[in-house]
This record gives structure tokens, C-alpha cells and sequence, in this order.
């Protein structure tokens, strides 16, 4: 298996700006971690653990970002992996098809993993997670592989998933997938509370979902560069 070293600086960067775009929409600071998988390879790409130098992680750069194997072993970088790398690494060795994974803890969210009252495909930028929101019924630290193995399992086949009054884990193919869904998970989250407020809740019709479980008409690749790549900008301003 290759290194595929070449990619490791790209993801580096991507990684900053994922965390620069949670740590602006609140759903990280100070504990939280966005990861990449380098393609082709058993290491993934993750945010390390800052805490100790108390960083602000609204200026993140790549040198922050530190490089594991799938035991959570740091293989490139000066800091350790976050505390719970087990998270990511567990999901991905269960979910090949995963090449990024999110790990935050927003309030929105948080408030629905303390009830029954599941997230609902409520708003059209967020209806990726039609086939439903898991809840891993635990609040501990996901501090070790066998923790790491049952958010792994709870979170199945889908794109999402809440950690009892914790936070959530996203999923995406891609580092700018994962970003831009997770943050959706979080605005849509507040949507359907504020809606709750004014009266019963309607979820969006299945008939009007693609395969790829988007509103139809949009694709993934516009659902997810269009606002990336705005939020880039943003961050730039
Ligand atoms: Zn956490």
C-alpha cells in the first residue's frame, strides 16, 4: 500500500479550513476534531489535540493537523491525535466507502439526542440524512477502539449520527462533503425546533429526493463546492 504522500499536504489544508468553518458556525471549540482518510492508504489525516496550547482554532493551519494510523497512532506531526480518535478510526475501518469523518458537539443537535423527537428531513439543503439520525445512547468519551467500535455499529449504513447528550458524528465522502453536511445537520437541527414551536412539523416528501437523497435538481457535487467554497471565501474576509 502506497503513502500516497501527495495527497497529505492537500488534506492538511482542507482540514484547517473544515475546522475554521465548524469553529465559525459553533459547532467545535474547544473540544471537537474534523478527519480525512489519504486515499489509498490506512492513515488518515486528523486535527490534533490542541487543548494543551490552548489554541484558537478559528486560526488552524496545517501544521495542526497531524497524520494516524487506524490503531490512533500519531505517524507524522508534533502533537498527539485527539482523545477521541477511536471514533474516527473505528468508523473507518467499518466503512470503506467513508473518506471523512466530523466530530462536533452543537447545541441544536445535542438538544435532540436528549429526546425521542427524531431529526426530521425538514429543510432542502439537509435532506442527506433522509434514512434517518441514529442515537448512540451514551455520553462518555469515545476514548478507546471498543467505544469507538459501538458508535461504529450504531451509526450503521448512515450519514449521521447523535451521541446522547454529547454531540454528533457526520460522515462524507469527501472532507468538504462531511463539513458542509455536518453543518447543515446542526442549521436544520435549529430549523426544526424553531418550527416545532410554531406547530406540527412536515417533513420534506421523499417523492422529491434523488437517489443521492438531495432535493431534486440539486447534485452532491453543487450541494457541496457551492457552499464550501462560499464559506472559504467568508473565512477570508
Ligand atoms: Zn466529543
Amino acid at each position: 500500500m502506497s503513502n500516497n504522500t501527495e495527497a497529505i499536504p492537500v488534506l492538511k489544508e482542507k482540514i484547517a479550513t473544515s475546522t475554521r468553518i465548524l469553529v465559525r458556525e459553533r459547532l467545535i471549540g474547544p473540544f471537537g476534531h474534523p478527519s480525512a482518510r489519504i486515499p489509498g492508504t490506512d492513515l488518515v489525516a486528523v486535527l490534533g489535540h490542541t487543548h494543551d496550547d490552548v489554541k484558537d482554532l478559528a486560526e488552524t493551519e496545517p501544521s495542526d493537523v497531524v497524520v494516524m494510523d487506524l490503531e490512533g497512532e500519531v505517524v507524522e506531526g508534533s502533537m498527539d491525535a485527539p482523545g477521541e480518535r477511536f471514533m474516527h478510526t473505528e468508523i473507518y475501518r467499518a466503512r470503506p466507502d467513508v473518506g471523512a469523518v466530523i466530530h462536533a458537539h452543537p447545541m441544536h443537535c445535542i438538544a435532540f439526542s436528549m429526546t425521542d423527537v427524531p431529526l426530521a428531513p425538514v429543510w432542502h439543503l439537509c435532506t442527506l440524512f433522509a434514512d434517518g439520525v441514529p442515537v448512540h445512547k451514551s455520553a462518555v468519551q469515545i476514548d478507546n477502539t471498543e467505544r469507538g467500535r459501538a458508535v461504529a455499529a450504531a451509526l450503521a449504513d448512515r450519514k449521521g449520527i447523535l451521541l446522547k447528550g454529547h454531540g454528533l458524528t457526520v460522515v462524507g465522502s469527501t472532507i468538504e462533503e462531511a463539513t458542509v453536511s455536518a453543518v447543515n445537520l446542526e442549521r436544520s437541527a435549529r430549523l426544526q425546533i424553531m418550527a416545532q414551536g410554531i406547530g406540527s412539523v412536515e417533513a420534506i416528501d421523499r417523492s422529491e429526493l434523488t437517489d443521492e437523497l438531495l432535493t431534486d435538481g440539486l447534485t452532491l457535487e453543487e450541494y457541496t463546492h457551492t457552499q464550501w467554497d462560499y464559506w472559504a471565501v467568508e473565512l477570508a474576509r
